[in-house]
């Protein structure tokens, strides 16, 4: 396929402007570029052609199952996206009088109120871009609160090694030491080893659960009392409340900073880097070290605040607020009764596809899963060299989007499976299908997978080299 500026044709443009009827003004000279900008020069019809060209190349949840784990892809309604798009909410200035924007606030703290519930917390701020973000911004919380408290000894993050890489990556950021403490057998955090290295030096202890193996941590309560004996506090990674919303909160499993990623649960189309929304809700005692500012109830109005002991801003304005409004309207078309059985079709549908897979495939801690389960495909490497990579390649040839492969770290030639609740049992019947068709194929002929995929417009790409030398530029 040709890039666009490959295509491009001089002297075609898509615009038709009107003549001008006001007088013409010369731009200063100083003003002006040198030479003309080298845009590619295309007619509408080949822009549209080229942009449907490339769609066409991509796999979304609009062309099929798409199940990669710990990431919840799943379908979002189009109403939301036509709801974000109206010009009252798509059309605001961020610099416009607060005055002129009160239904866009109300909008933000009606849902600040709803995730509050959903979630067990008392204050959510809508500013972080991205789950990691929102890590990042909480972390921060944490830390202005064991520094506001003189305590600045508390230096240290207890994190599971099942924790999705961000999470010690958000540590390293905002300046702490990470402990990294082993899984138990059944996938859950060691009560012991996590006892042997909370102290002085603890600042909080940050968690998944369930956790990326899909497993829900039976000890939860006893896990955050730990915590906070120790006088740490809790950081719940909710980037996957898909299992858990409106079942249990993770304010009453003791979490006092919890991130949620609406781009992943609360009806954002996400993947290919965005947008995303990882807001951030905290119980009272950290609210008052949310970032600028807060939307608070005024009189009959609403107005922006700045919290007493802010940390300040992590990101211009409100945040991606498009992303806020699918999830108001998310969660107020599911309500009460449909947000519960949104969360336990997701279940029910990750065991479904688990049990129906058990008896072919090793399943990492094969127990009542959550939203996910994680397939060990080391079996099938070592006895005939096809990897979860091959794997995952193969199902390209079917039309499934892999799974996430090689993670969590604790599973060798893991496949972390997440189907979603939006998925039927007629697709779950078939992608088991093709899931056994493919194990057959590697016990049969392993040497086909290495070739796999065949029907898709690139093979297998080189992905190291695109990672550390991305060609992001063209260059004529
Ligand atoms: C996706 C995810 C994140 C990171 O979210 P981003 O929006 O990609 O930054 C963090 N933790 C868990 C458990 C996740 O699944």
């Amino acid at each position: 396929m040709q890039l666009i500026f490959e295509k491009s044709c001089e002297g075609r443009s898509c615009s038709m402007m009107p003549s001008c009827d006001v007088p013409v003004c010369e731009i200063p000279a100083s003003l002006k570029r040198e030479s003309a900008p080298k845009l590619p020069q295309m007619a509408e019809v080949d822009i549209s052609r080229h942009y449907t060209e490339l769609m066409k190349r991509t796999h979304g949840v609009n062309d099929g199952f798409y199940p990669l784990g710990s990431c919840t892809m799943k379908y979002n309604p189009k109403i939301n996206d036509e709801m974000a798009n109206l010009a009252g909410f798509a059309g605001l200035h961020p610099l416009q009088p607060v005055h002129t924007v009160q239904g866009a606030l109300e909008a933000l703290s009606v849902l600040e109120s709803y995730l509050d519930e959903i979630t067990g917390m008392d204050a959510m701020t809508f500013q972080p871009a991205a789950g990691a973000h929102g890590e990042f911004t909480g972390l921060l919380m944490i830390k202005a609160y064991h520094k506001a408290n003189g305590d600045l000894k508390r230096n240290k993050i207890i994190v599971p090694d099942t924790a999705h890489g961000t999470n010690p990556a958000s540590c390293t950021m905002a300046g702490f030491k990470v402990i990294s403490i082993p899984s138990n057998e059944d996938g859950c955090v060691d009560l012991d080893k996590l006892r042997s290295v909370v102290g002085e030096d603890t600042a909080g202890l940050m968690l998944t659960n369930p956790n990326t193996v899909g497993i829900f941590d039976k000890n939860i309560l006893e896990i955050t009392k730990i915590i906070h004996e120790a006088g740490g506090l809790n950081y719940y990674d909710g980037a996957n409340l898909n299992a858990v919303m409106g079942i249990v909160r993770p304010g009453d499993m003791g979490f006092d900073v919890i991130h949620l990623n609406l781009h992943k649960t609360f009806s954002t189309p996400h993947g290919g880097g965005g947008p995303g929304a990882g807001v951030v809700g905290c119980k009272n005692i950290l609210a008052p070290f949310l970032p600028l500012y807060h939307t608070v109830k005024s009189g009959e109005g609403y107005e922006m605040e700045a919290p007493a002991q802010s940390i300040g801003s992590v990101r211009s304005f409100y945040g991606n607020y498009g992303i806020a409004i699918r999830a108001l309207c998310y969660v107020m078309t599911l309500g009460k009764e449909g947000i519960p059985e949104a969360s336990s079709n997701a279940v029910l549908n990750a065991n479904y596809m688990r049990v129906n897979l058990q008896d072919e495939f090793d399943i990492a801690f094969n127990n009542i899963c959550m939203h996910e389960f994680v397939i060990s495909l080391t079996r099938t490497k070592k006895d005939k060299g096809v990897t979860a990579l091959d794997f995952a390649k193969a199902l390209l040839d079917y039309g499934v989007h892999p799974p996430t492969m090689y993670f969590p770290l604790i599973v060798d030639e893991a496949l972390m499976v997440e189907p979603t609740e939006t998925e039927s049992k007629d697709t779950l019947d078939e992608v088991v299908r093709i899931f056994k068709e493919i194990l057959k194929n590697a016990n049969e002929n392993p040497e086909a997978l290495h070739e796999a995929p065949h029907t898709t417009p690139v093979s297998r790409l080189d992905e190291v080299k695109a990672a550390r030398e991305p060609v992001l530029r063209y260059e004529y």
